[in-house]
């Protein structure tokens, strides 16, 4: 009600005025107009990059499709299967329309699917080079899983197609985009410079499983190895030069017969820094990396898994716990590679990254069998 002066007031408590008064004061509309809060700010629609998911097994299923639920440019637009009705059931639940649904023969009908931009290929590491290139000579960008291939040349094919077809190919190495990970390497460069590496990732792994099988490329060091020297190159910005590799396989255990249950193996850097690394599918689940600085550490535990990262950094005038908001990796990656897609600019972990990663496992393997350092 608008303020009355006194002589208002006594006039109209004489006169019973005081209703009348107050109704003809104008003042601010009390209910809003047209029954819609007046500062409720809209999001503008955005533009969002169409996936086809191939392979729909643990990681699409639990990890990824999940993913587009907290993506901010990127959206399921299409599944490639063998099983048509796993398919089917996940299209249902993702919105994906029943005539987005391919075979892993249908790539030239998915050449003409507009709806699509990007193929993403979550197959065992043995399919990653003939889906990756034939997805792009289907005009399609590509994000392939880790590791890239099978072999270095595989890679290097993988990569001409990409140049061939004008498309743009990314690995799916998520600790670029995760928020402990990247600030871990931003804490580094502030303490003087780094001495060494340290690194395992390590797992239980049962059968039946692809981890298991050389043919579909499975082992350790290709699976959960990678993680630690591809971590590794984020903190020293360089290639090894030299690798040294031992391998154990646990007499007896039927897991074991393709693949080393275990390796252990060293990384030699132009720095002259050296990572010691191991990984393991036969030990409790222990992800974590320690770059040791001239003036401080930085320790990761849970380095490598989908959630729980705890960096802790140790100096001479204490030790820190950054508080860092946890993200979905496999959105912030997703959507990386969208806006480069859609916008252009650079791809963060192209197919030269996972190439470089795939020499070193090689060089891995061969130290391991042969029993002496191998030079890249
Ligand atoms: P998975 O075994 O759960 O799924 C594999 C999928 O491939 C299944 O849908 C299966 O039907 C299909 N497939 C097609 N041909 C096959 C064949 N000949 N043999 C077996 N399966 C066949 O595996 P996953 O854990 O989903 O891994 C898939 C890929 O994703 C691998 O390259 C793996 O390295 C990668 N991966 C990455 C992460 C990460 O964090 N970035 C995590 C897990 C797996």
């Amino acid at each position: 009600m608008p303020e009355l002066n006194r002589r208002e007031l006594a006039a109209a408590a004489a006169g019973g005025v005081l209703v009348a008064a107050a109704a003809e004061t104008p003042g601010p509309p009390l209910a809003p107009p047209d029954r819609q809060p007046p500062d409720l700010k809209l999001p503008q629609p955005v533009r969002k990059a169409g996936y086809a998911i191939v392979g729909l097994g643990k990681l699409s299923v639990e990890e990824i499709l999940p993913a587009f639920g907290s993506a901010r440019r990127s959206r399921a637009a299409a599944l490639i299967s063998g099983h048509p009705d796993k398919a089917r059931q996940l299209a249902q639940v993702y919105g994906v329309a029943p005539g987005s649904l391919y075979g892993y023969d249908d790539y030239r009908r998915l050449r003409d699917d507009k709806d699509v931009d990007i193929v993403y290929i979550v197959l065992p590491n043995s399919m990653h080079a003939d889906h990756t290139i034939r997805a792009l000579e289907a005009g399609k960008h590509v994000l392939c899983e880790k590791p890239m291939a099978t072999t270095p040349a595989e890679c290097e094919r993988m990569i001409a197609a990409a140049k061939a077809a004008n498309r743009k190919l990314m690995i799916a190495y998520r600790i670029h985009f995760e928020p402990h990970n990247l600030r871990a390497v931003e804490a580094a460069k502030g303490m003087g410079g780094i001495r060494s590496f340290a690194s395992t990732n390590a797992q239980t792994t049962t059968a039946p499983n692809i981890r298991l099988s050389k043919a579909l490329g499975g082992g350790p060091v290709g699976d959960t190895g990678v993680y630690s020297f591809n971590t590794a190159r984020m903190f020293l910005n360089e290639e090894p030069v030299e690798v040294t590799a031992r391998e154990w396989r646990p007499a007896g255990d039927p897991r074991f017969r393709e693949v080393p249950a275990s390796v252990s193996y060293t990384l030699r850097y132009p720095s002259g820094v050296v990572a010691h690394c191991d990984t393991s599918f036969n030990a409790a689940e222990s992800r974590f990396y320690r770059v040791t600085c001239a003036d401080g550490v930085v320790h990761m535990d849970s380095a490598f898994s989908y959630h729980g990262q705890q960096l802790r950094l140790t100096a001479k005038d204490g030790t820190q716990i950054p508080r860092i908001r946890a993200i979905d990796q496999f959105a912030a990656e997703m959507d990386h590679f969208s806006d480069v897609v859609l916008d252009g600019g650079t791809v963060r972990t192209p197919g030269e990254m996972g190439l470089a990663d795939q020499r070193i496992i090689a060089a891995i393997g061969e130290a391991a069998r042969t029993g002496r350092p191998v030079r890249l």
